[in-house]
C-alpha cells in the first residue's frame, strides 16, 4: 500500500529491513505490527489467533517463544496458517533461554521471518555475551532479521549501573530519569554494535525502545534517531486497557510519526477480558489513517450528537456503516482498487449535516428534531437522493455499495 501523498512528515532516512514478505524502513510506509496471548505451545489456537490478527490487518505478528513446547511448535503453527492461507511473518519473541531454544530447534527457527531479543535479559554476567552471541549465530546462519528490543522494565542493570557511574562523574550529573532514557538508548545501540562485530549485517537489525510513560518514549525515540539509522519500531509498552491504553499510545506515537520516527507501530493494548485482540491492530490502522500516512480502510465522519438529534438512530447508522465497510475490506481490497481512501459522513442534523456530507465522498444528513423526516444523501457533493421512512440504513448501505462498484473497479490489465 502506498504512502497517501497528503503525509506531511517526511520520514527519517534509514536502512530497510526484509522481513519475510515485509519491507521495513527507508521508503517503505509504517508496518502494522501485533502479538498473539495464546500459548504458543497450544500451535491450533495460536495460529487461529495468527490469522485473525493478519485478517484484521496486522502486518508482522509476534509470538512468544518461551518453551521448548513452544519452540517445536512454531514450524506447526507456519504449516496450519500456509493451509489458511495467511502468509503473514511470524516474530518469536525470545528472553532469558532463547540461545538454547533456537539451538535446539532448527525448525523454530527457520519457520520465523525475525527474532526478537531483550539484550536486558538475554542472560547475566559473563555468560550475557556468550547466549547473545550465540542467538546472533542463529541469525545469521539461517539469514533472519533481529530486533533488538530494550524494555525498561528489564533494562540491563549492570549497563545502567555503568551509564549512572558515568554520569556520577560528570560536573553536573543528570536527573534519574535522564539516566534512565540515556541507558535504554546506550544499550540498544551498543547492542546492535555487538551483533554487526559478530557478523550480522546492519541491514539485518531493527531497534525498540519501550517505555510506558509517553514523554518518556519521545524523549528516547528522539535520541535513538539521531544516533543511529537502523529502522525502529514503535510502541508504548504496558499502555493499559480501554481508552487510557489507546489515548496515551496514540499520544506517543502520533508526535514521533508526526517527526518522521517510527518504521513499525504496535498499540499494546490489554484487551477486555474475552475481548478481541485484533483492537489493537485496528487502532493502530486508525491512527496511521489519521494522520494521513496509510489508508486502510473508509473512514466514517460522524457527528457527536447533541440537542438536536432527535434519537439514537444516527449513532446506530455511523455504527452500522463503519462495521459494513470494515466487514468489507478484505473483499473489497480484492477487487477495488483505492477504496480504503473513501470518506463516509454520518450526520445528525441539518446544522453541520449537509457541509460535513458534500466533502465525503458519500454523506447522510439525518434530520433532527423538528426537521422533516428526509435525510439527504450526497455523493462526491452533490445531492443524489433524499431517503425516508423505515429502511434508511438498508438504503444508504446499497448505496455504499453502488458508489464503490462504479468508482473503485479495477481496470483490466
Ligand atoms: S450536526 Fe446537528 S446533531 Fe450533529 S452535533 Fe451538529 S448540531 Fe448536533
Amino acid at each position: 500500500m502506498e504512502q497517501l501523498p497528503s503525509a506531511m512528515c517526511a520520514r527519517r532516512a534509514t536502512r530497510s529491513v526484509r522481513v519475510g514478505n515485509v519491507l521495513i524502513g527507508s521508503e517503505a510506509p509504517v508496518v502494522v505490527q501485533s502479538m498473539t496471548n495464546t500459548d504458543t505451545a497450544d500451535y491450533i489456537k495460536t495460529a487461529l489467533q495468527v490469522a485473525e490478527l493478519a485478517r484484521a490487518g496486522s502486518e508482522l505478528v509476534r509470538i512468544t517463544v518461551n518453551t521448548n513446547e513452544a519452540a517445536a511448535a512454531v514450524p506447526k503453527i507456519r504449516e496450519q496458517l500456509l493451509k489458511m492461507n495467511v502468509n503473514v511473518p511470524l516474530v518469536g519473541d525470545f528472553h532469558f533461554n532463547g540461545d538454547r531454544l533456537l539451538r535446539d530447534n532448527p525448525a523454530c527457527a527457520e519457520a520465523l521471518a525475525k527474532l526478537r531479543i531483550n539484550p536486558g535479559n538475554v542472560g547475566k554476567g559473563s555468560k550475557r555475551d556468550e547466549k547473545y552471541a550465540s542467538i546472533i549465530e542463529v541469525a545469521c546462519q539461517y539469514d533472519k532479521p533481529v530486533r533488538i528490543g530494550v524494555n525498561w522494565g528489564s533494562l540491563d542493570q549492570s549497563l545502567l549501573a555503568r551509564v549512572m557511574d558515568e554520569n556520577a562523574r560528570r560536573p553536573q550529573p543528570k536527573d534519574a530519569i535522564e539516566v534512565m532514557r540515556e541507558a535504554m538508548v546506550t544499550s540498544a545501540v551498543e547492542s546492535a554494535e555487538q551483533a554487526v562485530a559478530w557478523g550480522l549485517s546492519p541491514d539485518r537489525i531493527i531497534l525498540s525502545c519501550k517505555v510506558s510513560g509517553v514523554q518518556d518514549l519521545i524523549a528516547i525515540y528522539r535520541e535513538l534517531a539521531k544516533r543511529c539509522d537502523y529502522p525502529l519500531h514503535l510502541g508504548l509498552t504496558e499502555a493499559g486497557m480501554g481508552s487510557k491504553g489507546i489515548v496515551a499510545s496514540t499520544a506517543a506515537l502520533s508526535v514521533l510519526l508526526q517527526e518522521g520516527i517510527g518504521d513499525t507501530i504496535r498499540v499494546s493494548l490489554t484487551p477486555e477480558p474475552n475481548g478481541s485482540r485484533s483492537q489493537e491492530v485496528v487502532v493502530a490502522q486508525e491512527i496511521l489513517q489519521s494522520m494521513g500516512l496509510r489508508a486502510f480502510t473508509p473512514m466514517v465522519a460522524a457527528c457527536p450528537g447533541c440537542g438536536r438529534t432527535s434519537s439514537t438512530f444516527f449513532q446506530e447508522l455511523a455504527r452500522d456503516v463503519q462495521n459494513y465497510v470494515r466487514e468489507q475490506m478484505p473483499s473489497w481490497r480484492t477487487q477495488y482498487d483505492g477504496v480504503e481512501r473513501m470518506t463516509l459522513a454520518v450526520m445528525g442534523c441539518v446544522v453541520n449535516g449537509p457541509g460535513e456530507s458534500k466533502h465525503a465522498n458519500i454523506g447522510i444528513s439525518l434530520p433532527g428534531t423538528g426537521e422533516v423526516p428526509v435525510a439527504p444523501v450526497y455523493e462526491d457533493g452533490q445531492k443524489t437522493v433524499t431517503l425516508k421512512g423505515d429502511h434508511i440504513a438498508k438504503e444508504f448501505i446499497q448505496i455504499i455499495d453502488a458508489y464503490v462498484a462504479r468508482t473503485y473497479t479495477r481496470k483490466a490489465g
